[in-house]
Formats: structure tokens, C-alpha cells, sequence
């Protein structure tokens, strides 16, 4: 039997990347999959995906919502209810940082930014959560939220996305106390580079995502390759499914080793 069979999910941020990998995914494994983003295009994008894997029409539900809008965020959960008549399991995964405002470092960018930032990676989780609880109660479900490793890190670049990444980490914890013993389990996945549409979206040139890659993750990074965003989903995968059933508040890295390294020595190092 498909592990997700008669599971209901909304996966937020599906338009692209993560999310629509793990919609794919989730689909394959016969879920009912409410699959939202801004983007209509990408939403089709990732409908098709899901019909290919296997997923069929009747258990597809697109909203085309925007996180950071409290009105859309109480429709996501609405509309996946009103459908498909419950809910088990809500991915957190829509998320994004941003250089807009940038002159040359962090701490300088506008507060509308931060307050942007903060919203979509941390206090748009929160409005879905409380909308979410209630059914998640009922149905003894459970919450993926999608951080970073950004959250573990002090980059100069995306100060407000990492604190917005790191609150979303401790929410989890602090909400993973307060619904287990109602049953419900709350755990994050938080990802190293993968390879999405993310670094390009906060407005660092391809050419500069591009020399990234080449200069610095495949010279450091001790796996030597970006992440695939289907690793990303398996592994939201495995903490939604009830093989993660006695695992709560817990945060699982997956980047490659990124967190863990330090910069090698010179080659020509020697004594
Ligand atoms: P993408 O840019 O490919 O996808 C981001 C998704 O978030 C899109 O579906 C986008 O949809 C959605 N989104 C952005 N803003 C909004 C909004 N205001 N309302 C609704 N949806 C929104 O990046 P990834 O797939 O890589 O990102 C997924 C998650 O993974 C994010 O939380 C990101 O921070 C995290 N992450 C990614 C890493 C990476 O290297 N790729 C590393 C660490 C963490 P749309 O534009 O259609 O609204």
C-alpha cells in the first residue's frame, strides 16, 4: 500500500523547487495533495509533475495564495478541508531571503524588508499553524516545517532570512511540547545548497550562483555537490510519515556535511 494513501497534505511554496518535488513525491505515494504558491504557472507546472508520478485529478487541489496574506493563509486550509474533508499533515516549505535594499551589508537593509522576510519564512508558518491545529488534532497529524542551515549560521549576507529560520526552528521545538500530548508531532527539515531556483530569487546574479558553485561548494562542501531538491523530500517525507512516529521538536540537517565542516588547508601545506 502507498505510504501516504488517504493522507491528506497541503505542501506550501509547491510552485517550484522543494515544494514540488515534494508534492511530486507525496502523489507517487497516493496522497491527497492541496499544492499552493503565488505562481499559476507553477502550480500547473507541478500538477503535471504529480499526474505523471502517478497522482490523479480528483486528489489534486491548487490554490494560487500568497503566505504572507492572513486572509490567504486561512483559505489554504479552508479549501483543503472543505474538499477533502480533513487534514493530516501541513509542509511549511514556502520560504525565500532577499539582497533588495542591500547597499553592502545586512544590518542596512530597510525594515520593511526584514519585516517581509520575517513574515514569509516565520510568521506566515505560525498563521497556518493556528489555522491548522484544530484538524491536525482531530486527525492525529503532524507539521513539516523547512528551515535552512542558515538558521545554525551567521552569514553577512541574509542576517533577516537566518533569524526568521532560526525562530521557525525553536517555534517548532516550543510547538512539538505542546501538542504531543494531543498526538500531533512538529519537526523541521533544514537544508543545506540545493539546487532550486533560491539563490537567483534573492537577486545574487546566476553568474555569481553559478561561480558559487564552482569556487566554493564543490572545493568545501565535504559531499562536493549541491543537493537535489528530491533529497529534500524524501526527508520531509520520512518526518511526515509514520515512521517517524515517536520523533517530535527535532530538527534533521541535510546539506551535504556543510554544517559540520571547516575550510580545508592549502594543498601545499606542508611541513
Ligand atoms: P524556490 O525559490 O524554488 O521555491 C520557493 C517557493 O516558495 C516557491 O514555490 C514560491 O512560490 C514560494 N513562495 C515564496 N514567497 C511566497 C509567498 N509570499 N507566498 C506563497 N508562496 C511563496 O526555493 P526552494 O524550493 O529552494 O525553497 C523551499 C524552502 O527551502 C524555502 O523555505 C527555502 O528558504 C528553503 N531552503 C532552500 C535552500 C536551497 O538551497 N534551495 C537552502 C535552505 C533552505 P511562488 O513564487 O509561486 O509564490
Amino acid at each position: 500500500m502507498a505510504k501516504f494513501a488517504d493522507k491528506v497534505i497541503i505542501v506550501t511554496g509547491a510552485s517550484s523547487g522543494i515544494g514540488q518535488s515534494t508534492a511530486e513525491l507525496l502523489a507517487k505515494e497516493g496522497a491527497k495533495v492541496a499544492i499552493t504558491g503565488r505562481s499559476e504557472k507553477g502550480l500547473e507546472e507541478t500538477k503535471q509533475l504529480m499526474l505523471k508520478a502517478g497522482g490523479n485529478e480528483e486528489k489534486i487541489l491548487t490554490i494560487a495564495a500568497d503566505v504572507t496574506n492572513e486572509e490567504d493563509t486561512k483559505r489554504i486550509v479552508a479549501e483543503t478541508v472543505k474538499k477533502f474533508g480533513k487534514l493530516d499533515i501541513l509542509v511549511n516549505n514556502a520560504g525565500a531571503g532577499t539582497m533588495e535594499g542591500y547597499p553592502d551589508s545586512s544590518i542596512a537593509q530597510p525594515l520593511l524588508v526584514y519585516d517581509y522576510i520575517n513574515n514569509l519564512n516565520a510568521r506566515s508558518v505560525i498563521a497556518l499553524c493556528q489555522e491548522a491545529i484544530p484538524h491536525l488534532k482531530a486527525s492525529k497529524g503532524n507539521i513539516v516545517n523547512v528551515s535552512s542551515i542558515g538558521s545554525l549560521r551567521a552569514s553577512p549576507n541574509f542576517m533577516y532570512y537566518q533569524m526568521a529560520k532560526a525562530a521557525l526552528d525553536h517555534f517548532t521545538r516550543i510547538l512539538a511540547a505542546q501538542l504531543a500530548p494531543e498526538g500531533v508531532r512538529v519537526n523541521v527539515v533544514n537544508p543545506g545548497a540545493i539546487r532550486t531556483n533560491w539563490l537567483a530569487r534573492t537577486g545574487i546574479p546566476q553568474a555569481a550562483v553559478d561561480a558559487l558553485e564552482k569556487s566554493w561548494l564543490n572545493v568545501w562542501l565535504p559531499m562536493r555537490r549541491v543537493g537535489e531538491p528530491i533529497e529534500i523530500a524524501k526527508t520531509i517525507a520520512f518526518l511526515a510519515s509514520d515512521d517517524a512516529s515517536y520523533i517530535t521538536g527535532q530538527m534533521i540537517v541535510a546539506d551535504g556535511g556543510a554544517v559540520i565542516a571547516t575550510v580545508p588547508m592549502p594543498k601545499d601545506t606542508s611541513r
